[in-house]
């Protein structure tokens, strides 16, 4: 997982200047540089397009939290928006051409996971209920433990961060790519509207629109859209399965034993409130 960055610890002094006055207490203090650590990206930097900074590159490096993101995930009025997570991650990414929203989700919990082990340690206290009984009971999670979920084997990768899927009815080569952040809060966006325009609802329609790149090498949008329109049921199924199969993750999944019943649950590790603001 994380590395700690040595090497910007060790920062250089700059040569004293003999005209100004003696600060060499305060250039200790400045010359301390936040250590930084390098982020296994779980896509490896796979589906990134080619002009992406993350083309092909499999970690980010981020610094560790500091008093400034303390005070981003403070902030009442970021808090309201709630925006703050983000605007907070966004702070920690030292190459600032990456933008948070471009990153796929999973990128992005892998760096909210190691940006919370740096401001508050891998132990996570939270409450998860019982599926059998709705007991509650508090669990200690170690963040430090969890690990990255990662596209088949197999998979079959295109050059430009796509991947091909082949469907079973059609026989059609679908070129596929992953959704971002911002594309799904595009798409989400989009269905709110319909909704409220009470027009009738497409989601998974333009998640397919939106996902698919190219069919038998035709790029033409119309012609993609036209074909999610008329898709056989068998085929836009085995899509959507194949695509969560590709999509890489952090693994959050969790099993604990209840201690009112006894009964194995298999859970995800939930983001609760303290997960940024523990008690
Ligand atoms: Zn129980």
């Amino acid at each position: 997982m994380p590395r700690n960055n040595q090497d910007r610890l060790v920062e250089k002094k700059k040569p004293e200047d003999e005209s100004s006055p003696p600060r060499s207490s305060i250039d200790a203090v400045l010359n301390f540089v936040v250590p930084t650590e390098f982020v296994d990206l779980p896509t490896k930097g796979k589906f990134y397009s080619k002009d992406h900074p993350l083309h092909n590159v499999d970690t980010v490096e981020i610094k560790y939290m500091t008093a400034k993101e303390t005070d981003i995930l403070t902030s009442k009025q970021l808090l309201k928006k709630g925006v703050a997570v983000d605007r907070m991650l966004q702070s920690l990414i030292l190459d600032k051409r990456i933008k948070i929203e471009e990153l796929f989700t999973g990128d992005k919990n892998a760096i909210l996971i190691a940006a919370r082990i740096s401001g508050f340690g891998q132990s996570y206290d939270a409450t998860v209920t019982c599926r059998s009984c709705n007991a509650i009971s508090d669990q200690s999670f170690n963040l430090g433990e969890v690990k990255s979920k990662e596209p088949p084997e197999d998979a079959n990768y295109g050059e430009n961060g796509t991947f091909f899927i082949t469907l079973p009815q059609t026989k059609i080569r679908a070129e596929a790519r992953l959704l971002t952040g911002l594309d799904e809060k595009r798409l989400s966006d989009k269905s709110d509207k319909k909704r409220k325009l009470k027009l009738p609802e497409s989601l998974l329609t333009d998640q397919l629109k939106s996902v698919i790149v190219s069919l038998n090498e035709v790029t033409d949008r119309s012609t993609v859209e036209e074909f999610v329109d008329v898709m056989p049921a068998q085929d836009s199924n085995y899509l959507r399965n194949e695509y969560d199969k590709m999509r890489p993750d952090i693994d959050l999944s969790y099993q604990f034993d209840c201690e009112q019943c006894d009964s194995l649950n298999d859970i995800s590790i939930p983001f609760s409130v303290n997960f940024f603001w523990p008690e």
